[in-house]
Protein backbone atom coordinates (compact mmCIF):
# COMPACT_ATOMS: atom_id res chain seq x y z
CA UNK A 1 0.00 0.00 0.00
CA UNK A 2 1.69 3.22 -0.76
CA UNK A 3 0.47 6.09 1.23
CA UNK A 4 0.47 9.24 -0.25
CA UNK A 5 -1.21 13.16 0.23
CA UNK A 6 -4.13 11.96 -1.32
CA UNK A 7 -4.64 9.25 1.26
CA UNK A 8 -7.90 8.71 3.42
CA UNK A 9 -6.80 9.14 7.57
CA UNK A 10 -9.11 7.15 9.64
CA UNK A 11 -8.63 6.73 13.34
CA UNK A 12 -9.45 4.54 16.59
CA UNK A 13 -10.33 7.16 18.98
CA UNK A 14 -10.25 5.92 22.45
CA UNK A 15 -8.03 5.46 26.36
CA UNK A 16 -6.56 3.06 26.27
CA UNK A 17 -6.30 2.27 22.66
CA UNK A 18 -3.28 0.16 22.37
CA UNK A 19 -4.25 -3.33 22.45
CA UNK A 20 -6.92 -2.87 20.15
CA UNK A 21 -6.87 -4.96 17.23
CA UNK A 22 -9.13 -2.82 14.97
CA UNK A 23 -6.23 -1.11 12.80
CA UNK A 24 -4.99 -5.25 12.16
CA UNK A 25 -8.49 -5.99 10.76
CA UNK A 26 -9.30 -2.59 9.53
CA UNK A 27 -5.88 -2.18 7.24
CA UNK A 28 -6.28 -5.73 5.73
CA UNK A 29 -9.35 -4.60 4.72
CA UNK A 30 -8.54 -1.54 2.93
CA UNK A 31 -5.57 -3.44 0.89
CA UNK A 32 -8.12 -6.81 0.16
CA UNK A 33 -10.51 -3.67 -0.99
CA UNK A 34 -8.07 -1.51 -2.85
CA UNK A 35 -9.34 1.57 -1.11
CA UNK A 36 -6.77 4.37 -0.64
CA UNK A 37 -6.72 4.72 3.40
CA UNK A 38 -4.57 3.95 6.64
CA UNK A 39 -6.13 3.23 9.91
CA UNK A 40 -4.65 4.24 12.74
CA UNK A 41 -5.35 4.04 16.79
CA UNK A 42 -4.70 7.67 18.39
CA UNK A 43 -5.14 7.71 22.53
CA UNK A 44 -7.44 10.68 23.22
CA UNK A 45 -8.78 12.51 26.11
CA UNK A 46 -12.26 13.22 26.39
CA UNK A 47 -11.17 16.94 25.94
CA UNK A 48 -9.81 16.35 22.83
CA UNK A 49 -12.62 14.17 21.34
CA UNK A 50 -14.32 17.33 19.84
CA UNK A 51 -11.45 18.75 17.93
CA UNK A 52 -10.34 14.89 16.58
CA UNK A 53 -13.46 14.51 15.24
CA UNK A 54 -14.12 17.64 13.59
CA UNK A 55 -10.85 18.37 12.39
CA UNK A 56 -10.77 14.51 10.92
CA UNK A 57 -14.55 14.87 9.86
CA UNK A 58 -13.73 18.33 7.65
CA UNK A 59 -10.31 16.74 6.01
CA UNK A 60 -12.62 14.12 4.49
CA UNK A 61 -11.21 11.24 6.72
CA UNK A 62 -13.35 9.30 10.09
CA UNK A 63 -13.08 6.48 12.36
CA UNK A 64 -13.87 4.71 15.61
CA UNK A 65 -14.38 5.68 18.89
CA UNK A 66 -14.23 3.20 21.53
CA UNK A 67 -14.18 3.25 25.42
CA UNK A 68 -14.86 5.72 27.15
CA UNK A 69 -15.59 8.06 24.63
CA UNK A 70 -18.65 6.11 22.35
CA UNK A 71 -21.65 8.38 24.80
CA UNK A 72 -19.90 11.43 24.68
CA UNK A 73 -19.10 11.27 20.89
CA UNK A 74 -22.89 10.97 20.05
CA UNK A 75 -22.92 14.63 21.30
CA UNK A 76 -20.22 15.74 18.74
CA UNK A 77 -21.97 14.31 15.72
CA UNK A 78 -23.98 16.76 13.27
CA UNK A 79 -25.82 13.81 11.37
CA UNK A 80 -26.46 11.17 14.05
CA UNK A 81 -28.17 7.80 12.50
CA UNK A 82 -31.28 5.96 14.25
CA UNK A 83 -28.89 3.55 15.83
CA UNK A 84 -27.12 6.59 17.69
CA UNK A 85 -30.43 8.55 18.37
CA UNK A 86 -31.81 5.55 20.04
CA UNK A 87 -28.58 3.74 22.08
CA UNK A 88 -27.43 7.18 22.75
CA UNK A 89 -23.88 6.53 21.54
CA UNK A 90 -21.48 6.46 18.30
CA UNK A 91 -18.64 4.12 17.37
CA UNK A 92 -18.28 5.41 13.78
CA UNK A 93 -17.99 8.69 12.04
CA UNK A 94 -16.88 10.43 9.18
CA UNK A 95 -17.41 14.08 7.24
CA UNK A 96 -19.45 14.04 4.32
CA UNK A 97 -19.60 16.09 1.62
CA UNK A 98 -21.98 18.50 3.35
CA UNK A 99 -19.21 19.19 5.58
CA UNK A 100 -20.74 18.04 8.40
CA UNK A 101 -19.75 14.95 11.34
CA UNK A 102 -21.75 11.95 10.12
CA UNK A 103 -22.18 9.18 12.92
CA UNK A 104 -23.53 5.81 13.46
CA UNK A 105 -23.25 2.87 16.18
CA UNK A 106 -22.32 0.05 13.91
CA UNK A 107 -22.13 -2.19 17.44
CA UNK A 108 -26.07 -2.69 16.28
CA UNK A 109 -25.51 -4.33 12.92
CA UNK A 110 -22.53 -5.90 14.35
CA UNK A 111 -24.71 -7.76 16.97
CA UNK A 112 -27.16 -8.40 14.18
CA UNK A 113 -25.39 -10.26 11.89
CA UNK A 114 -23.35 -11.75 14.18
CA UNK A 115 -26.15 -13.42 15.59
CA UNK A 116 -27.95 -13.85 12.28
CA UNK A 117 -24.70 -16.18 11.78
CA UNK A 118 -24.55 -18.01 14.88
CA UNK A 119 -28.57 -19.00 15.78
CA UNK A 120 -30.25 -17.55 12.23
CA UNK A 121 -33.49 -15.47 13.01
CA UNK A 122 -33.98 -13.64 16.32
CA UNK A 123 -37.68 -13.69 15.85
CA UNK A 124 -39.82 -14.73 18.43
CA UNK A 125 -36.78 -15.64 20.61
CA UNK A 126 -37.19 -14.82 24.26
CA UNK A 127 -33.80 -13.63 25.34
CA UNK A 128 -32.01 -12.73 28.58
CA UNK A 129 -29.39 -10.08 28.17
CA UNK A 130 -26.78 -9.41 30.94
CA UNK A 131 -25.49 -5.73 31.22
CA UNK A 132 -26.80 -2.37 30.94
CA UNK A 133 -24.27 -0.41 29.19
CA UNK A 134 -23.06 0.66 25.91
CA UNK A 135 -22.95 -2.42 24.40
CA UNK A 136 -26.02 -3.83 25.94
CA UNK A 137 -28.23 -0.84 24.58
CA UNK A 138 -26.74 -1.49 21.22
CA UNK A 139 -27.76 -5.60 21.69
CA UNK A 140 -30.86 -4.36 22.74
CA UNK A 141 -31.98 -2.26 19.74
CA UNK A 142 -30.98 -5.04 17.19
CA UNK A 143 -33.03 -7.47 18.94
CA UNK A 144 -36.33 -5.66 19.06
CA UNK A 145 -35.48 -4.84 15.47
CA UNK A 146 -35.37 -8.19 14.53
CA UNK A 147 -38.26 -8.68 16.83
CA UNK A 148 -37.46 -10.87 19.61
CA UNK A 149 -40.81 -11.68 21.37
CA UNK A 150 -39.30 -10.65 24.68
CA UNK A 151 -35.73 -8.98 26.48
CA UNK A 152 -35.65 -9.95 29.90
CA UNK A 153 -32.57 -7.45 31.32
CA UNK A 154 -30.56 -8.40 34.17
CA UNK A 155 -27.81 -5.83 35.40
CA UNK A 156 -25.71 -5.49 38.61
CA UNK A 157 -27.14 -1.83 38.97
CA UNK A 158 -31.02 -2.88 38.31
CA UNK A 159 -31.77 1.31 37.73
CA UNK A 160 -29.18 1.30 35.18
CA UNK A 161 -30.77 -1.84 33.50
CA UNK A 162 -34.48 -0.11 33.74
CA UNK A 163 -33.66 3.12 32.42
CA UNK A 164 -32.28 1.02 29.60
CA UNK A 165 -35.44 -0.83 28.93
CA UNK A 166 -37.65 2.85 29.13
CA UNK A 167 -35.24 4.61 26.97
CA UNK A 168 -34.95 1.16 24.45
CA UNK A 169 -36.88 -1.28 25.22
CA UNK A 170 -40.56 -0.11 25.03
CA UNK A 171 -43.31 -3.26 25.31
CA UNK A 172 -40.57 -6.20 24.66
CA UNK A 173 -38.41 -5.59 27.43
CA UNK A 174 -38.32 -6.19 30.94
CA UNK A 175 -36.01 -5.78 33.72
CA UNK A 176 -35.54 -9.09 36.60
CA UNK A 177 -33.28 -7.10 40.11
CA UNK A 178 -32.23 -10.76 41.08
CA UNK A 179 -31.16 -13.65 39.26
CA UNK A 180 -32.65 -15.88 41.55
CA UNK A 181 -36.20 -14.75 40.01
CA UNK A 182 -35.01 -16.49 36.69
CA UNK A 183 -34.82 -20.39 38.65
CA UNK A 184 -36.61 -22.68 36.21
CA UNK A 185 -37.07 -20.19 33.20
CA UNK A 186 -36.19 -20.97 29.98
CA UNK A 187 -34.61 -18.69 27.23
CA UNK A 188 -33.36 -18.84 23.24
CA UNK A 189 -30.67 -16.75 23.56
CA UNK A 190 -28.45 -15.52 26.35
CA UNK A 191 -26.01 -12.64 25.61
CA UNK A 192 -23.64 -11.48 27.60
CA UNK A 193 -22.83 -7.41 27.27
CA UNK A 194 -21.13 -6.83 30.78
CA UNK A 195 -17.41 -6.54 31.02
CA UNK A 196 -16.74 -9.78 33.11
CA UNK A 197 -14.64 -11.91 31.31
CA UNK A 198 -12.27 -8.77 30.15
CA UNK A 199 -9.90 -10.77 32.44
CA UNK A 200 -9.31 -13.78 32.15
CA UNK A 201 -9.93 -14.37 36.31
CA UNK A 202 -12.93 -12.29 36.18
CA UNK A 203 -16.11 -15.20 37.40
CA UNK A 204 -18.55 -16.00 34.46
CA UNK A 205 -21.15 -13.51 34.62
CA UNK A 206 -24.26 -16.13 34.93
CA UNK A 207 -25.46 -19.30 36.63
CA UNK A 208 -26.70 -21.73 33.83
CA UNK A 209 -27.34 -23.53 36.53
CA UNK A 210 -30.68 -21.69 37.05
CA UNK A 211 -32.25 -22.02 34.01
CA UNK A 212 -34.16 -25.04 32.60
CA UNK A 213 -33.26 -25.15 28.99
CA UNK A 214 -30.70 -22.29 26.68
CA UNK A 215 -31.13 -22.65 23.17
CA UNK A 216 -27.77 -20.45 22.47
CA UNK A 217 -25.09 -18.60 24.58
CA UNK A 218 -23.00 -15.37 22.69
CA UNK A 219 -20.71 -13.09 24.47
CA UNK A 220 -19.96 -10.16 23.45
CA UNK A 221 -16.26 -9.99 25.33
CA UNK A 222 -13.77 -11.69 23.28
CA UNK A 223 -10.25 -12.71 24.16
CA UNK A 224 -7.56 -15.12 23.04
CA UNK A 225 -8.95 -17.81 25.13
CA UNK A 226 -12.66 -19.13 25.40
CA UNK A 227 -14.19 -16.48 27.67
CA UNK A 228 -15.64 -17.45 31.73
CA UNK A 229 -19.22 -17.18 29.84
CA UNK A 230 -18.33 -19.37 27.16
CA UNK A 231 -16.69 -21.66 29.08
CA UNK A 232 -19.54 -21.57 32.00
CA UNK A 233 -21.80 -22.04 28.87
CA UNK A 234 -20.20 -25.04 27.51
CA UNK A 235 -20.17 -26.74 30.92
CA UNK A 236 -23.74 -27.11 30.63
CA UNK A 237 -23.55 -28.03 26.72
CA UNK A 238 -24.94 -24.99 25.31
CA UNK A 239 -23.68 -24.06 21.74
CA UNK A 240 -21.79 -20.94 22.88
CA UNK A 241 -19.51 -17.99 20.95
CA UNK A 242 -17.36 -14.88 22.05
CA UNK A 243 -17.17 -11.52 20.87
CA UNK A 244 -15.02 -12.33 18.03
CA UNK A 245 -17.76 -12.13 15.37
CA UNK A 246 -19.03 -9.54 16.47
CA UNK A 247 -16.06 -7.46 16.33
CA UNK A 248 -15.36 -8.18 13.09
CA UNK A 249 -19.31 -7.17 11.84
CA UNK A 250 -18.73 -4.08 13.56
CA UNK A 251 -15.86 -3.20 12.02
CA UNK A 252 -17.30 -4.39 8.27
CA UNK A 253 -20.45 -2.22 9.17
CA UNK A 254 -18.19 1.05 9.49
CA UNK A 255 -15.77 -0.08 6.61
CA UNK A 256 -19.16 0.11 4.60
CA UNK A 257 -20.23 3.87 6.10
CA UNK A 258 -16.49 5.27 5.13
CA UNK A 259 -16.36 3.40 1.59
CA UNK A 260 -19.69 1.82 0.18
CA UNK A 261 -19.99 -1.42 -0.86
CA UNK A 262 -19.38 -4.41 1.25
CA UNK A 263 -16.63 -5.25 3.71
CA UNK A 264 -14.05 -8.08 2.72
CA UNK A 265 -15.23 -9.99 5.95
CA UNK A 266 -13.65 -13.03 5.15
CA UNK A 267 -10.02 -11.54 5.07
CA UNK A 268 -10.79 -9.16 7.66
CA UNK A 269 -11.88 -12.39 10.08
CA UNK A 270 -8.81 -14.14 9.27
CA UNK A 271 -6.19 -10.80 10.02
CA UNK A 272 -8.76 -10.85 13.63
CA UNK A 273 -6.96 -14.88 13.92
CA UNK A 274 -3.78 -13.77 12.62
CA UNK A 275 -2.97 -11.33 15.19
CA UNK A 276 -4.28 -13.68 18.04
CA UNK A 277 -1.81 -15.99 16.83
CA UNK A 278 -4.28 -18.77 15.99
P1 LIG B 1 -19.88 -0.41 29.99
O1 LIG B 1 -18.80 0.05 30.91
O2 LIG B 1 -20.77 0.60 29.36
O3 LIG B 1 -20.84 -1.45 30.79
C1 LIG B 1 -20.27 -2.44 31.60
C2 LIG B 1 -21.34 -3.43 32.03
O4 LIG B 1 -20.70 -4.46 32.80
C3 LIG B 1 -22.43 -2.84 32.93
O5 LIG B 1 -23.63 -3.53 32.71
C4 LIG B 1 -21.87 -3.13 34.33
O6 LIG B 1 -22.85 -3.20 35.35
C5 LIG B 1 -21.30 -4.51 34.10
N1 LIG B 1 -20.28 -4.85 35.08
C6 LIG B 1 -19.07 -4.26 35.25
N2 LIG B 1 -18.40 -4.84 36.26
C7 LIG B 1 -19.21 -5.81 36.76
C8 LIG B 1 -19.08 -6.76 37.80
N3 LIG B 1 -17.98 -6.82 38.58
N4 LIG B 1 -20.12 -7.62 38.03
C9 LIG B 1 -21.23 -7.57 37.27
N5 LIG B 1 -21.41 -6.69 36.25
C10 LIG B 1 -20.40 -5.83 36.00
O7 LIG B 1 -19.16 -1.29 28.89
P2 LIG B 1 -19.70 -1.67 27.42
O8 LIG B 1 -21.15 -1.93 27.51
O9 LIG B 1 -19.23 -0.67 26.43
O10 LIG B 1 -18.90 -3.02 27.11
C11 LIG B 1 -19.24 -4.23 27.78
C12 LIG B 1 -18.39 -5.35 27.20
O11 LIG B 1 -18.74 -5.60 25.85
C13 LIG B 1 -16.88 -5.03 27.21
O12 LIG B 1 -16.19 -6.16 27.64
C14 LIG B 1 -16.56 -4.75 25.76
O13 LIG B 1 -15.24 -5.13 25.43
C15 LIG B 1 -17.57 -5.66 25.05
N6 LIG B 1 -17.88 -5.16 23.70
C16 LIG B 1 -17.56 -5.96 22.64
C17 LIG B 1 -17.83 -5.56 21.36
C18 LIG B 1 -17.44 -6.45 20.24
O14 LIG B 1 -17.28 -5.95 19.13
N7 LIG B 1 -17.31 -7.75 20.45
C19 LIG B 1 -18.48 -4.28 21.05
C20 LIG B 1 -18.78 -3.51 22.24
C21 LIG B 1 -18.48 -3.95 23.51
P3 LIG B 1 -23.29 -1.84 36.14
O15 LIG B 1 -24.24 -1.13 35.22
O16 LIG B 1 -23.93 -2.35 37.37
O17 LIG B 1 -22.02 -1.06 36.40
Amino acid sequence: MIISSKTRVLTLLGDPVSHSLSPTIQNEAFRKAGVDGVYVAVRCAADDLFGFMRGLSRAGGGGNITLPHKEKAAAVVDVPSEAVRRTGACNTFWGGPDGKVHGDNTDVDGFRRAARAFVGSLRNMRVLLLGAGGAARATLMALLEEEAHEVVLLNRSTERARAVARRIGGAHARVVPLAEELRGQSFDLVVNATRLGLDPNDPPPFDFELLTRVGAAMDLVYGRHATPFVRAAEDYSIRATDGSEVLVQQGAASFERWWGGVAPVAEMREALRRSRGE
